[in-house]
């Protein structure tokens, strides 16, 4: 009989499924790899931007030394473009290292954290690794329902995760109903704002989250270069808090957690405006492109704000994953959302035109199918 080892919360953990690799695909379906379409992981159809090639490759000759632990210039950077003082940022590998670090500093084993139904599976996961509470509260149209979230806040809770946009679903919470929440919001309790995609959102949907960072100390946002900044594989993401916060943020994470190449090549993605509007550019289109293919083809979808799409294949449990087998014998790979009980939806990330038009081909036959 072999032994149980670790704490029982720990055993409990489903891990995270991750996008499908190419090479992966390529190996079980005998594909070619090239000819392959990766529509899965919310990735950035450009790639990595030529400034921050630039700046890597100047970066090279200086790893054998460790990295900066503090981050001075890629913070000073931030601290510039988001108007806060650098003692105010938290810098971390990919933002997903910020949301555990942020379970790990606030929170105590057997206390609660407050999330809502169908976000992003990284909260669970930061959740049961500390041996805390979920409080998972419905949504309501696939997004937050922020007045029943606040309902649902206990005197144990000590930390609330909003995804905006959300993570699986693209729904969007207006600046507003936000403000409105954190006004309300109890003072013991740590609100952790997830804006992975915040770069996408059109001009009127823009406000300036880390100005609230001002006003609310209980209040933590997060960011990440991941998406629109094209440097997903490079693990870099940031918190903008206060330094009550902050400082129990820089405790707990590793010494070295952002590498050097990913603190210069951020810096220089964070002044390339010219390849951010170039994303946003494609993403708008993108997404006119494949949701006038949904409409077409008369699939539901949910209206999004970020760079992918979530859409009903099918009306049984089985639809979400029969589509999606069918998509990857034809090379195309895209996201089941199963684990999040979306057993009918897959998530469509918005590639270049020409992926798109392959996805849709694809799905068009194997709807037909
Ligand atoms: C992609 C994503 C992240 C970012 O993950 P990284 O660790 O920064 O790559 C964070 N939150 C949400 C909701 C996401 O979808």
């Amino acid at each position: 009989m072999s032994k149980n080892y670790g704490p029982e919360y720990v055993r409990a953990i489903a891990p995270y499924q991750a996008g499908k690799p190419i090479a992966e695909v390529a190996r079980e379906f005998g594909l070619d790899e090239a000819k392959i379409v990766k529509l899965a992981s919310n990735e950035n159809p450009f790639g990595v931007p030529e400034s921050a090639k630039q700046a890597m490759a100047a970066a090279v000759a200086e790893l054998g030394r460790y990295p900066d632990a503090n981050g001075f210039d890629l913070k000073g950077a931030l601290s510039q473009r988001y108007d806060v003082p650098a003692d105010w940022i938290t810098l971390g590998n990919g933002s997903n290292d910020i949301l555990e670090i942020a379970a790990h500093a606030f929170v105590e084993r057997g206390q609660s954290i407050v999330y809502a139904q169908y976000s992003f599976a990284v909260y669970a996961l930061a959740t049961q690794g500390i041996g805390a509470q979920h409080i998972v509260v419905p949504a309501k149209a696939h997004g937050h329902d922020l007045p029943a979230m606040l309902a649902a806040i206990r005197d144990d809770t000590r930390l609330v995760f909003i995804a905006n946009p959300n993570n699986p679903t693209g729904t969007f919470i207006p600046a507003a109903e936000i403000e409105g929440f954190l006004s309300k919001v109890p003072a013991h309790v740590v609100v952790v704002l997830d804006e992975a995609y915040n770069e996408f959102l059109a001009e009127e949907n823009q406000f300036e989250s880390a100005a609230w960072v001002k006003k609310y100390p209980n209040l933590l946002v997060s960011r990440t270069f991941s998406k629109a900044y094209g440097l997903a594989g490079l693990r870099v993401g940031f918190a903008i808090a206060q330094p009550a916060l902050t400082d129990l943020m820089n405790r707990i994470r590793q010494p070295f957690n952002v590498n050097s190449l990913a603190q210069a090549a951020a810096i220089a993605a964070l002044n390339d405006r010219e390849f951010l509007a170039k994303g946003a550019d494609n993403n708008r289109a993108g997404y006119e492109q494949l949701v006038a293919a949904f409409d077409k083809l008369g699939l539901e979808y949910v209206p999004s704000y970020g760079n992918f799409v979530l859409v009903k294949v099918g009306d049984d449990a089985g639809a979400g994953a029969r589509i999606n087998l069918a998509l990857l014998k034809q090379g195309v790979i895209v996201r089941p959302v199963g684990n999040y009980g979306l057993h009918e939806w897959l998530r469509i990330s918005i590639g270049l035109p020409e992926e798109n038009e392959v996805f849709i081909e694809a799905l068009t036959h194997a709807l037909a199918e």
